[in-house]
């Protein structure tokens, strides 16, 4: 399918061109994995994936619609590209906030062509009257949009091609019941192993070019909170420290460096991970405290923690989410230096002595 480059998009969506052989110029571009095969982790998404596309192409048939969770950074959108170019078929990318009207949404259907993909990235925040014209355009491939006002009013039918919709969301919770059932295939992707990392790591110094010691890339892995976004980025901080501290060469002691730099512990947390933990801990006692009081004292947006900063502090046992608020666990105390006990026997005294 050609996508031609004169083309102009209408709001809201940009135009991929997903041909395997397409030179990529940005440097985020060239590191994404174009295909299956050269898709690290997610074995279990990966598979559900293979079947689905192995058995649309041998049908002939467009691939039902796919529901993309997790946290940012873990290939939600390179898997919608890599689906593309498995189907032969052209990606469509926008975003839920961006496309505010109907109308918008009429736009981007009416441009696809039979087969095409949709990608819609934070889906949960796709407005409400939107959501609704989205249902008839996933089951039965039409929309019906009111035009003109008033008397003049009237509905006007609009076909749309077999399209699949790739709907993609870091909060799968505030994703409404209907939009989600309307998903064939939901599936959820988790944070990478330390040896899928470094895997990653490599490959993306061998294609920027990066002389890497096999050390320097495990150090980079293992301090990238489970996220090929966040481990690339590392890799080309790594570099450039590299090429001005030493000789070019991420060696063990280079990534080190780098990442102390960063402030990046042992752990993988940033600065702001530790903050968190620290203003719960030194604030709040350990919690529970609730999200917004948190956003307040840290000076954060509410979706930022909640999306990117928690999901991994939970995963490592730092962090708990309770109906009252958040709480750090023992391990979270340890990992910003405190003793929970001896801060539990702390406020017991202070207590008694204010009785
Ligand atoms: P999301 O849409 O979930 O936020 P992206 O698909 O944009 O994440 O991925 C972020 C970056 O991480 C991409 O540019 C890509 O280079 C890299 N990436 C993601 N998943 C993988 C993977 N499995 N193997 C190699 N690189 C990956």
């Amino acid at each position: 399918m050609e996508n031609s480059t004169s083309e102009i998009p209408p709001k809201g969506m940009s135009f991929i061109r997903t041909s395997l052989n397409e030179k990529d110029t940005t440097s985020d571009n060239k590191l994404r994995p174009l295909d299956f095969s050269d898709f690290t982790g997610q074995e279990k998404t990966l598979e559900r994936l293979r079947i689905i596309v192995g058995a649309a192409r041998a049908r002939g048939d467009a691939l039902s619609h796919i529901l993309f969770s997790g946290p940012p950074g873990l290939g939600k959108t390179t898997l919608a590209l890599i689906l593309g170019n498995e189907m032969e078929r052209g990606v469509r990318i926008t975003s839920g906030p961006i496309i505010e009207k109907p109308g918008d949404l009429a736009g981007l259907l009416t441009n696809l062509e039979y087969g095409d993909i949709l990608f819609i990235d934070e889906i949960h925040r796709i407005s409400k009257t939107v959501e609704e014209y989205l249902y008839s355009a996933m089951e039965d491939y039409r929309i019906d949009i009111m035009i003109d006002q008033g008397p003049n009013a009237r509905s006007v039918r609009l076909n749309i091609p077999r399209f699949t919709l790739v709907g993609a969301t870091t909060r799968m919770g505030m994703l409404t019941a209907p939009l989600r059932s309307r998903f064939t295939l939901q599936t959820r992707l988790d944070y990478y192993d330390h040896s899928d990392l470094t895997k990653i790591v490599l490959r993306s110094c061998h294609i920027l070019d990066i002389d890497t010691h096999p050390n320097g890339a495990k150090e980079i892995a293992g301090r990238a909170r489970g996220t090929p976004r966040v481990a690339n980025n590392l890799v080309m901080f790594a570099r450039d420290y590299a090429q001005q501290r030493g000789d070019g060469v991420i060696t063990l002691e280079m990534a080190k460096a780098a990442l102390e730099l960063l402030e990046i512990d042992d752990n993988g947390l940033d600065e702001m991970d530790k903050r968190l933990l620290r203003t719960i801990a030194e604030n709040y006692q350990g919690g529970p405290v609730g999200l917004n009081s948190l956003a307040v004292a840290l000076g954060e947006e509410e979706g930022t923690l909640a999306e990117v900063h928690e999901p991994y502090l939970i995963q490592k046992g730092l962090l708990q989410r309770t109906p009252q608020g958040r709480s750090l666990t023992p391990k979270g105390f340890q990992a910003i230096g405190l003793n929970h006990l001896a801060l539990k026997e702390n406020i017991d005294s202070q207590q008694r002595f204010d009785i």
